[in-house]
């Protein structure tokens, strides 16, 4: 399969599932933009505004276009996400203070857009189901609790539009790459949190996220090799459909000093 890049001027052309003209906030208290009934749980995270990702040819749209959000340049932060122990693929953090009142609404970063649905994207770019779209999100399905969302029903249409915006997405290899990491990153601390904190489930909402915060900030909910391992499948996966080499440079094969031609042995 060729290998192409994203072409933001059509993903950001087509609807956000948050439109404007379904005020959806008024019930729920910008849940999306300041998840405050999960932070306020929390000692050590921040509980104002919303960590967002930016996709690595998104950051350069936003900046050209004049797009970027108010207070998010500032706190842009760059994240290597590894495919293999010698190559990354960078994202972007940001922190969003606005909860709720974007600065630039014609804008606002993809993760809004596509917010509440997370698409599960094969190797080859084909979406083959839907998620919730966060963390904290895919916690309260776990806790059988409703999220604070009420667009969680969208119409036929809504979807339809939304797989549209997925198939010109995922024509890169790097989106595809990059949402699949974070789907099985979030399955990886689920499964781990199930498999060895399975009495935390049973614990009140207010408890279950301060007992969660102190987990993850420890480290306890990832298995870092594992995670390594399962990164570097799905970036193998990815290069047999869209070719050796589509998820950026492949590394240099290594001269082994000890065997290098001329050495005397
Ligand atoms: S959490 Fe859902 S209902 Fe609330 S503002 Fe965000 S998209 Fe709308
Ligand atoms: S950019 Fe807008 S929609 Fe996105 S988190 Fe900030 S205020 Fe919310």
């Amino acid at each position: 399969m060729e290998s192409t890049s994203t072409d933001w001027e059509r993903i950001y052309a087509f609807p956000a599932l948050s439109r404007t003209d379904s005020e959806c906030w008024e019930r729920c208290s910008s849940y999306c933009c300041n998840p405050r009934r999960v932070t306020q749980n929390f000692c050590f995270f921040p509980r104002k505004g919303s960590e967002l990702l930016i996709l690595p040819g998104e950051l350069e749209y936003l900046r050209r276009v004049q797009g970027m959000q108010q207070g998010c340049e500032e706190s842009l932060r760059e994240l290597r996400v590894p495919i293999s122990s010698a190559r990354t693929i960078s994202v972007y953090r940001v922190t969003c203070t606005l909860e709720g009142r974007c600065s630039a609404r014609e804008f606002r970063p993809l993760i809004c857009r596509m917010y509440p649905l997370f698409p599960i994207v094969a190797p080859d770019g084909r979406v083959t189901g839907l998620a919730p779209f966060s963390l904290f999100d895919a916690l309260f399905s776990m806790l059988k609790v409703d999220s604070p969302c009420v667009l969680c029903q969208v119409s036929l249409i809504e979807v339809d539009n939304f797989l549209s915006l997925c198939a010109e997405l995922f024509k890169d290899p790097v989106n595809v790459f990059l949402v699949m990491a974070a789907h099985q990153y979030k399955t990886h601390m689920i499964d781990r949190l199930i498999t060895h904190y399975p009495e935390l489930s049973k614990e009140p909402e207010s408890t279950f996220f301060s007992k969660w915060e102190k987990l993850f900030l420890t480290g306890k909910l990832t298995d870092q090799s594992a995670l390594l391992r399962e990164l570097a499948s799905i970036a193998d996966r990815i290069e047999v459909t869209f070719g050796a080499g589509s998820l950026g440079p492949l590394p240099e094969p290594r001269i082994d000093s000890t065997h290098s031609p001329g050495t005397c042995e």
